[in-house]
């Protein structure tokens, strides 16, 4: 099943919005296949973000990316990575559609509560970037064939 990489993140964390933020991902179904607290430090914010380092904002991104520890998670679903961007909604939380994460719980296009993969291929690359193998379970939940028919998960 595919998987994408989300990071809950320090705007997320100080105000107390891990709790929402999950009920609304098993609310909609998704399997949450790993989940972890870290301190993120310089090293991995690079990679993470290697395509802004030469924005002007990416000092600051960095700073509220290691306000506080985050929470990584590895998330499970059919077309995941792309029905999980569209419930976090576009980059800037005034921007955001209300239902959307960023639409309902932020008003910053930088404290935006959450990361999500955009793509297939860089979740695989940030889930190995945040996660050992051995952190990812790989279960099939026993309500599985409430949540999809089984042609869709075949
Ligand atoms: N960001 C920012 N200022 C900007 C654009 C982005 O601080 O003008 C931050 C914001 O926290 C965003 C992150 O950089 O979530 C990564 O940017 P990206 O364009 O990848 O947006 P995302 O994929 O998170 O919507
Ligand atoms: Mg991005």
């Amino acid at each position: 099943m595919e998987k994408t990489l989300v990071i809950l993140k320090p705007s997320c964390v100080e105000r107390a919005l891990i709790g929402p933020v999950i009920t609304r991902i098993q609310q909609r179904g998704i399997i949450i296949s790993g989940m972890k607290m870290m301190q993120l430090d310089e090293k991995i914010l690079r990679e993470h973000y290697s395509h802004l380092v030469d924005k002007p904002f990416f000092p600051s991104l960095v700073a509220s990316m290691m306000a506080s520890p985050v929470v990584c998670m590895v998330l499970s679903g059919v077309d995941v990575v792309e029905v999980f961007r569209k419930m976090t909604g576009v980059t800037n939380g005034r921007k955001a559609e209300p239902g959307t994460l960023r639409g309902d719980f932020c008003m910053s296009g930088q404290a935006n509560i959450i990361h999500a993969s955009d793509s297939p291929e860089n979740a695989q690359i940030e889930i190995n970037r945040f996660f050992k193998p051995e952190e990812v379970f790989d279960y099939t939940p026993s309500n599985i064939n409430f949540l999809y028919s089984a042609d869709e998960i075949k």
